[in-house]
Formats: C-alpha cells, structure tokens, sequence
C-alpha cells in the first residue's frame, strides 16, 4: 500500500454493528482522500496479543495510518504502546493509534469527544452531573468534566469499583466526588439536588432497549437534563421517558462523531469534515425519528 493511502481501522470485538467504517469514509471522501477503514475484528482468545501486535506493525511502518480501539482492548493495549497522550494516560484507557515522532502513540478522544459536544449544548448548563456507571466511558466523562470544573456524583452498581474511579482522579477534583450505590433509595435521596444526568451503562442499548438505567416510578425532577452515551438506538428508554416529562435530551452520537472527529486529526493533520462525518453516522444508524439536528428537545 502507497503511503499517499490513508488506511485506518479499528480493533475489539464484536464489530459488526460499529458505526465507525461509516464515519470515516465519509470524512475521506469529503477530503479527496484515497484510502480504507477496516475493521479489524479480534477474538478474545490465546492468539489476540500477536494478532494486536501485528497491526500495531502496520500502523508503525505507515501501511496503516492510525486505528481506533474499542471493548474489550482500551486498557488491554496500553502496554504495547511507546507512549500516551497525558489524557489516555490520566484516564488508563486508549481509543486512538497514531505514530508521532516515531514512536507508537495512543490517546484517548473520547474524553474531548465527550466534553466538545456538552459544551455546545444547553444540557452542559446542568449541574451537578450524576455520572451513573464505572466503565471506560465513565472514567473518560468524569475526566472531562473534572477538567472543566464540573462537580460530578457517581453511581454504579458496585460503588467500590465507582469509588476506585473517583480517588483516581481524585488531584484534579476540585471537592470530593460523591459515591454512591446505583439503586432507587440511593438515587431517590439526591436526585432533586442533581442537573444533568449522564447514563454511561450499557442500558438501553440494542438489543436490550427495553432497559432504562434510571430507576423506573422515580420521577424526573423538573430541573433534570439528560446525556445518555448511548446511541443505538438514539431514543432510549431513558431519552423516551425525559422527553415525555419535557426535559432536555441528548444520546450519545454527537460523542460518537466528535471522538472520531478528533480521532481523524491526529491521523491526517487535516480538520475534520464535521458535518459530513454527523451526516454518515445519522443515515448509518437504525431507521430513527430523531433526528441529530434535533437531539435537543
Ligand atoms: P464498560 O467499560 O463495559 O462499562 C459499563 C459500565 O456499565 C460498568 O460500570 C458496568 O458495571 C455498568 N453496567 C453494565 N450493565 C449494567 C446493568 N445491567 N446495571 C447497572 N450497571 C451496568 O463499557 P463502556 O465502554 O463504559 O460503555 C458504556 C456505554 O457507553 C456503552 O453503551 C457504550 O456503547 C457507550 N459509549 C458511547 C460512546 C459514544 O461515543 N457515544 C463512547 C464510549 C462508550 P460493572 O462494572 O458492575 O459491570
């Protein structure tokens, strides 16, 4: 392959419903740009560290111009990595994959992904935030919303494991992070003193869409918003219910294209086709009524 080809991909497993190949050959041909997203995927099984490490080769002799990673490898891959942006290394996950001054570089867009598309929305007016999970996504909101001074509550399902995240961060804090078990009686006891609210679960995602993470016959106060990093399908059950009781709403596919937006730039040095790339992720998602030019309700 010609080094004039920008080749991208991205590896985890499973792959088959990511969005991604969309985004980015749109952004590609926007820009006149030869060159493929593949998707790489990965089975956790014994052969998966020499199957990472080849395209790892690739990305490092410029056949591949960078990758993106997803579940289950974020954390997996960081020590086959020569170094991480201060970001990937803060939050101890990667998402993107890039040469720079040659050496083997990895960084974490979901965390600016995450913070570029709240802050142009009305939603980020809303605090505090309760972040409710304390996966790889939650760890990346958290960070960002730290970093711009957003006091945050977290609440998982294991509070021990939300804990561990919280004293993490605990030198870019400015209090403390306030824990707490994702449960009715917990959630019921400070939900009128929250804002936004940010689901970071997998709940409500297909197939599974019947699931809501916000306890169901606890109500939503009137001053609630809500940021659900979900997007597939875009009107959650928990988007659904917000809406219905009149709230500000917003799912997860502005997130989706800014990371791969910022993504994009460390790869091409080039700006991002924004517009073109929210275009291909809209048409690429199920058959929706909302449309992304209408995520805020
Ligand atoms: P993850 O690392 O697997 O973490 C998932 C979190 O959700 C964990 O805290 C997990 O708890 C919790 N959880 C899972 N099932 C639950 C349940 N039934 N009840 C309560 N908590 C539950 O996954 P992730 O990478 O953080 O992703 C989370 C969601 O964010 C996914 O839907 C993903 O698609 C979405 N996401 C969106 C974007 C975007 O750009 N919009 C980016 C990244 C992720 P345990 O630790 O107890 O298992």
């Amino acid at each position: 392959m010609a080094d004039s080809y920008t080749n991208l991909g991205l590896i985890g497993w499973p792959l088959e419903h990511s969005l991604s190949p969309h985004i980015h050959q749109a952004a590609l041909k926007e820009l006149g740009m030869c060159g493929k997203y593949s998707l790489f995927a990965i089975e956790p099984n014994q052969l998966r560290q020499r199957a990472i490490q080849d395209l790892l080769k690739h990305v490092a002799n410029g056949t591949l111009k960078g990758l993106n990673v997803t579940l289950p490898y974020k954390q997996t891959i960081l020590p086959m990595l020569a170094t991480l942006t201060p970001a990937a290394a803060r939050i101890g996950a990667v998402n993107t994959i890039y040469m720079e001054e040659g050496l083997l570089k990895g960084d974490n867009t979901d965390a600016a992904g995450f913070r570029n598309d709240l802050m142009q929305l009305p939603v980020a007016e809303y605090t505090p935030t309760l972040v409710l999970g304390a996966g790889g996504a939650a760890r990346a909101v958290v960070f960002s919303l730290l970093q711009a001074a957003h006091p945050v509550i977290l609440a998982a399902r294991k509070p021990e494991k939300a804990q561990s995240l919280a004293d993490s961060f605990i030198n870019i804090a400015q209090t403390t992070i306030k824990v707490l078990p994702l449960e009715p009686q917990a959630l019921a006891q400070i939900s009128d003193e929250i804002g936004l609210r940010v689901n970071a679960t997998p709940l409500g995602m297909s197939p599974h869409i019947e699931t809501c993470v916000w306890p169901e016959g606890l109500p939503l106060p009137a001053h609630a918003a809500i940021y659900d990093l979900v997007y597939n399908p875009l009107d959650t059950l928990l988007v659904q219910r917000a809406r219905q009781a009149g709230l500000p709403t917003c799912s997860g596919l502005g997130m989706l294209v800014e990371q791969a937006a910022l993504a994009f730039e460390r790869w091409t040095g080039t700006t991002a086709p924004r517009t073109v790339m929210q275009q291909a992720a809209q048409r690429a998602c199920e058959p929706q009524t909302t449309k992304l030019s209408q995520r805020i309700t």
